[in-house]
C-alpha cells in the first residue's frame, strides 16, 4: 500500500516567491489527508497536477493566517468536482467559525458537506480503514494541536512450508490465515494465524508539529514516526526570540526527535522568512548535530513512505 508525503509548503509566516506557507500532504493508496493549508496551497497542489479536490479530511495546527488563509480557496474549488463523501475539517476552536464564516461572506457554492469538528480531546479524532490519526495538544500564543496517523500492525510473514506441513490445503484458506484469521481443517483442526505467520510486522507512522514550544510530551507521541515533520523556525542562536513567540530552535526540533526514539528522518519545516534559500543550512546543520537523520523540506518534494520490512 503506498504511502506517500508531498511537501505543498516549508514557509512560516508570510510566502516567498519560492516557498509557499507551511501544508503537507499525505496520500495513502488515493485518500489524500492535508496537515495545514497556509496561502497558496492550491498552486502547490497544482504544480504537483495531484488530483486534490477529493481530499478526505483536512487537520488544521491552528487559526493563525499562515496556516489556515488558503482554506477558502480550497474549499470553493472542491466544488468543481461531484463528491459523495463528506469533507472532514479537524481544528481548535475558532476553525468553525473561520470555515462558516468564509463560506457565507464569499457566497461560496459548495456542492457537498464539509463537518467541521473542533478538537476539545486530544486523542484519536479520525479512525481509517486500518490506520488512526490522533491530536496532541501544543503550546503556542493560540491553541495548536499536533498530528500523527498511525498504521496498524501487520499481519506476519506467511510461511508455506509450515502450512503444508500442518496439511492446510491450498486457497481459500491461505488467504484467511495470511490476513491473520483462524480456519479450521476438515477432520475440525483448529488452526490459528501465528502458527503459519512470522511475528506481527509494523505499520508506518508520520507526525506533523509546527508552531509551538519545546514540550518534553511531544517526544512521546511522535515516537517511532518513519517521517517526523516539525518546525525549524529558528537558529539555536535566536532561542530568546523563539521563546518569546512560542516557536522552538532546530535544535529543540532535534532533541525531541532524539529523545522520542524510533524516529527514522526529521523533516524541517516552517522556516523564518529571514533564511534565504542558502541560509537553510545553519538550521539543518545545528538540527543534525543532536539528531543527524533531519532534513531540509522544501516546495514540491515527495517523499514516499516505506514500510521497514
Ligand atoms: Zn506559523
Ligand atoms: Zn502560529
Amino acid at each position: 500500500m503506498n504511502l506517500e508525503l508531498f511537501v505543498l509548503g516549508c514557509g512560516g509566516m508570510m510566502p516567498l516567491p519560492r516557498r509557499h506557507l507551511t501544508s503537507v500532504l499525505l496520500r495513502r493508496e488515493g485518500e489524500l489527508f492535508l496537515f495545514d493549508c497556509g496561502e497558496a496551497t492550491q498552486i502547490s497542489l497544482k504544480k504537483l497536477n495531484l488530483r486534490w479536490k477529493n481530499i478526505s479530511a483536512i487537520f488544521i495546527s491552528h487559526t493563525h493566517a499562515d496556516h489556515v488563509t488558503g482554506l477558502p480557496g480550497i474549499l470553493m474549488l472542491s466544488s468543481q468536482v461531484e463528491r459523495s463523501e463528506p469533507l472532514y475539517i479537524f481544528g481548535p476552536p475558532k476553525i468553525r467559525e473561520f470555515v462558516e464564516s468564509s463560506i457565507k461572506v464569499l457566497d461560496m457554492y459548495i456542492n457537498y458537506e464539509i463537518i467541521v469538528k473542533e478538537i476539545d480531546e486530544p486523542g484519536v479524532i479520525y479512525q481509517g480503514d486500518s490506520f488512526r490519526i490522533e491530536a496532541f495538544r501544543l503550546e503556542h500564543t493560540k491553541p495548536c494541536y499536533g498530528y500523527t496517523l498511525t498504521e496498524e500492525m501487520r499481519p506476519g510473514v506467511f510461511h508455506p512450508e509450515k502450512a503444508l506441513e500442518l496439511g492446510i490445503p491450498m486457497g481459500e484458506k491461505w488467504s484467511s490465515l495470511q490476513k491473520g484469521e483462524h480456519v479450521v481443517l476438515a477432520d475440525g483442526t483448529d488452526i490459528s494465524p501465528d502458527m503459519v505467520l512470522g511475528e506481527p510486522r509494523k505499520g508506518r507512522k508520520f507526525s506533523f508539529v509546527t508552531d509551538t514550544l519545546y514540550l518534553p510530551d511531544i517526544a512521546g507521541h511522535v515516537k517511532n514516526s518513519d517521517i517526523f515533520i516539525c518546525e525549524g523556525m529558528f537558529e539555536n542562536e535566536l532561542a530568546e526570540s523563539a521563546h518569546e513567540k512560542k516557536h522552538m530552535t532546530a535544535g529543540e526540533s532535534a532533541r525531541i526527535a532524539a529523545e522520542a526514539g524510533g524516529i527514522k528522518k526529521l523533516g524541517l519545516i516552517h522556516y523564518s522568512p529571514r533564511y534565504t534559500d542558502k541560509d537553510l543550512k545553519v538550521l539543518a546543520d545545528q538540527a543534525q548535530e543532536v539528531f543527524p537523520d533531519t532534513f531540509l523540506t522544501r516546495d514540491g518534494q515527495i517523499i514516499p513512505i516505506k514500510y521497514e520490512d
